[in-house]
């Protein structure tokens, strides 16, 4: 009586990756299985069109085959709308060598978090974060300083604002802006990182109980193991969406980004560039640079020009033309 029936067919979003087993949430309106974990492997013939380790990802859509056992077989990888990558670490020193290492596909959202004070906030390092998310091009950026409680740095962070990014002044010792930061994360799948010690825990605590630990709780398991597969989990809200983290995100930077295209990541620089006399001007030394003249008559500020250069001098030491 025994009826051979093709193994059910679901589409679902990679949640976790751990040594070559995906985490996948089934998507809703797919019978019993909507929103349950299903732990997959790939199929074999998907890994053999690819020699890259990331092949899968957390964010991937990916269509799934129940097995008797209950886990899963990954059959098709939808295509990513963006990923958010970095230079494999083991290459890192070795320009020839450099290779690109997918953290995360389909981010909508990346948040960098800063503290108005202890410690007092590392613009160079929001510069490049913010590169690296234009680079990307992460429909949506937002900056969110924490602890205002200490200190007012509104004047610090106007810039940002000024060149159309939102910036989020919250407390997580009061809770003060702690609804706004959860509406939005709301239904966005994001990465929230900074630098260590400016209230990341606290704030996502703040947001929604023991998120805080789950998510630092990952990035501790990922730094022991070193050369194991990048382990990389998203953190699922209550009421929708997700907290990403994997210890590549923790260190986003600027990945492949050539010198020559580095202006067009800094919104305040961009539109400046059309006027300087050449073409194909660095905004160093050039005459008839529109860039420093806006610097000069104060349309730029200095500490995001002077940022501009530094990572210009760092990428121009790094690409391999
Ligand atoms: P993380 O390393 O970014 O996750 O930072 P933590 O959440 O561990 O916080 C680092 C320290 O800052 C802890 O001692 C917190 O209690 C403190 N802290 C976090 N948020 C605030 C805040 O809004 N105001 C003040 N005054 N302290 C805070
Ligand atoms: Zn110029």
């Amino acid at each position: 009586m025994a009826k051979r029936e093709k193994s059910p067919e679901y589409s679902g979003l990679v949640v976790k990756t751990q040594s070559g087993f995906y985490t996948v949430q089934v998507d809703q309106n797919q019978g019993e299985l909507s929103g349950k974990l299903v732990t997959c492997q790939l199929r074999g013939s998907l890994k053999q069109s690819s020699k890259k380790t990331e092949l899968c990802v957390i964010g991937d859509h990916v269509t799934l085959q129940l097995l008797e056992d209950g886990s899963g077989a990954i059959s098709v990888i939808a295509p990513r709308e963006r990923v958010l990558s970095r230079v494999e670490p083991s290459s890192y020193a070795g320009t020839a060598a450099e290779r690109e290492q997918v953290l995360i596909a389909n981010l909508d959202q990346a948040v960098f978090v800063f503290s108005a004070a202890q410690p007092a906030p590392h613009l160079r390092m929001l510069d490049r974060f913010l590169v690296a998310a234009e680079k990307a091009e992460i429909p949506s950026i937002t900056i969110v300083v924490n602890k205002i409680d200490l200190a007012d740095v509104r004047p610090i962070f106007a810039v940002y604002e000024q060149m159309g990014y939102t910036v989020l002044y919250v407390s997580a010792a009061n809770e003060q802006g702690v609804d706004a930061l959860r509406t939005l994360l709301a239904s966005k799948i994001s990465v929230f990182t900074g630098p260590s010690g400016v209230g990341k825990s606290s704030l996502l605590n703040a947001v929604q109980p023991g998120l805080g630990r789950a998510v630092s709780h990952v990035s501790e398991k990922l730094s022991k193991g070193r050369h194991t597969t990048v382990n990389a989990e998203l953190i699922p809200l209550i009421g929708g969406g997700y907290v990403a983290d994997t210890p590549g995100i923790r260190s986003i930077a600027p990945w492949d980004v050539e010198p020559d295209e580095l202006d067009a990541y800094f919104r305040d620089i961009h539109p400046y560039v059309v006027d300087c006399q050449f073409s194909d001007c660095t905004h160093t030394d050039e005459p008839g640079c529109a860039v420093r003249a806006a610097v000069e008559a104060g349309h730029i500020s200095r500490e995001r020009y002077d940022s501009y250069l530094r990572l210009r001098q760092e990428l121009a030491a790094q690409y391999v033309y």
